[in-house]
């Protein structure tokens, strides 16, 4: 067993961890910082951007909401059912955040929105590798926040996963971990912050703490190593637990299978039926990928169609109703060669079909329930109003003319959200709700603040969170230090 000295501990090395890791070094403390992954960056390498109010882009082009405003949506939208004081310190830095990320050398693009009802507060990350921003973006903000904390001196050991928070009364003095040789590391420190990116990667946590079955109901990103490790080890060292939730949104499962262009096709505002046939929604709200998951989640196992003819696909091929800001489709260049190309890779959530009938048939939906909203939906195109959801009228399109298709969209979610109790300085609680000493949480670990549903209204909200907890957890963890 080796052991090791250090000021802070970080456990670990993703957007939360590398924004406490920062954070706390430039208040002069000395950081080691535990990642059980290769490399850094974690989930915090997939995306986009964070969320930012009242930053000098969003101000330069008088973009709202203020920071008021951005906190009624908040609240309004969560019920209050959540920690008023840690969404407002949240948001009332994230402004300031982007500026400090901006400092340590990251560059954003002009902020962006998610979907057409969403605020503009998504700051979109340049990428080191140039072009446009998309997926994975936010690496080089990852390989910045690494840069900076080797400059000062953290050391960050990877391949090294944390086991144990270790305490002295009830005060936390470090943590046990394991280095990549299997050998036991006993890592002394004043205070110590969780930050091991929640349990996406974890099935068993998911079916036990939400519900869902991975593979089956839900076909969520499975992040490699974010297995609750975190969570376990705050709750073994007397943390309260909070709600626990998916950070739902939909798709087509295996989607690398077939690819964005045909994905974004298939996302579009057409008919969307469950497995009895029936409609369930207003198809115009399918760009907001978190209401659309939730309402798929509520019907016959978890499973919805997107139904369109030979008509609507062709208009898919002039041009989309939804464009996306992750990727830079406008329309589907060629769908029979895409639908054949996923056939030919033995995609199994396509289905064609020469009449309604025969869709059913292959899909599974009830043939009499799939015929009677079709010919009510086609009544109401003809009529110019969908008097069931009152679907805009330049998205009411009949289903008519063969050949028809159907694609399978189920739950998905960005990870998991929830598992440690903190408060609005990112102290870690006990059961008793008093604090636990030394012990700090960030990121989705402890991301309760959104109730039952992903506020994604306000766009780049988790690595926000994830950001802006890390960077108060390694401030406020620094002062803390000061006085032990
Ligand atoms: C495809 C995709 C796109 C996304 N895009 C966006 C976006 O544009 N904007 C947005 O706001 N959010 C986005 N998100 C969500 C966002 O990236 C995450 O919510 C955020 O990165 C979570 O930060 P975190 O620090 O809590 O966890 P992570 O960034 O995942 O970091 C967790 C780290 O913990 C490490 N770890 C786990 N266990 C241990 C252990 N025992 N010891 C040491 N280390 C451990 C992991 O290896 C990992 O490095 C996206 C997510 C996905 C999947």
């Amino acid at each position: 067993m080796s052991k090791l000295e250090a000021d802070v501990v970080v456990v670990a090395g993703g957007a939360a961890g590398l924004a406490a890791a920062v954070a706390a070094a430039q208040q002069g403390a000395k950081v080691i910082v535990f990642e059980k992954g290769a490399t850094t960056g974690g989930t915090g390498n997939m995306g986009m951007g964070p969320l930012g109010i009242e930053s000098r882009h969003t101000r330069l082009k008088q973009f709202r909401p203020s920071k008021d405003e951005a906190f009624e949506v908040f609240m309004n939208y969560t019920h209050w059912r959540v920690d008023a004081k840690l969404v407002r310190a949240y948001l009332n830095k994230s402004g300031d955040t982007i500026h400090w990320l901006e400092d340590l050398g990251v560059e954003f693009v002009e902020p962006a929105s998610y979907f057409p009802t969403a605020y503009p507060t998504w700051h979109l990350v340049k990428p080191g590798t140039g072009g446009r921003p998309g997926p994975m973006s936010s690496a080089t903000m990852m390989k910045v926040l690494t840069d900076r904390a080797k400059e000062m001196g953290v050391r960050i050991l990877l391949q090294t996963p944390a086991r144990k928070v270790l305490k002295t009364g009830d005060r936390v003095t470090g943590v046990v971990a394991e280095d990549r040789a299997g050998e036991t590391i006993e890592a002394h420190a004043k205070a110590v912050i969780i930050a091991t990116g929640g349990f996406g990667d974890n099935p068993e946590m998911i079916k036990k703490f939400t519900g869902y079955e991975y593979g089956k109901d839900i076909f969520s990103f499975r992040i490699p190593g974010l297995e609750g490790d975190g969570i376990r080890m705050a709750w073994e060292a007397g943390a309260a637990r909070t709600d626990m939730n998916m950070e739902i949104i939909y798709g087509m499962p295996d989607v690398m299978a077939i690819g964005p262009e045909l994905h974004e096709a298939c996302r579009q505002p057409h008919l969307l039926v469950n497995l009895l046939g029936e409609r369930f929604m207003n198809e115009a709200v399918l760009p907001n990928t978190t209401f659309t998951g939730n309402a798929i989640s509520i019907q016959k196992e978890r499973c919805a169609f997107l139904i369109f003819d030979e008509e609507i696909k062709k208009k898919m091929e002039a041009g989309f109703d939804f464009l996306s800001v992750v990727f830079p489709f406008m329309r589907i260049a060629d769908f029979d060669k895409a639908i054949h190309d996923a056939q030919d890779k033995g995609y199994a959530h396509l289905f064609v079909a020469d009449s309604i009938e025969e869709l059913a048939g292959k899909t599974g939906i009830d043939p009499h329930g799939l015929r009677k909203t079709v010919e009510e939906y086609n009544k109401s195109c003809e009529g110019g109003y969908d008097d069931l959801f009152n679907k805009e009228h330049r998205y009411l399109r009949p289903i008519k003319s063969p050949k028809f298709y159907a694609a399978r969209h189920l739950p998905s979610a960005y990870g998991s959200v929830g598992g440690i109790k903190i408060n609005h300085r990112t102290e870690v609680l006990g059961k008793d709700w008093k604090k636990i000493p030394g012990l700090y949480a960030a990121g989705v670990d402890a991301c309760s603040i959104y109730g039952d549903s992903y506020v994604f209204v306000l766009p780049g909200n988790t690595m926000g969170f994830s950001l802006n907890t890390g960077r108060m957890a390694g401030e406020n963890a620094a002062e803390y230090i000061k006085d032990v």
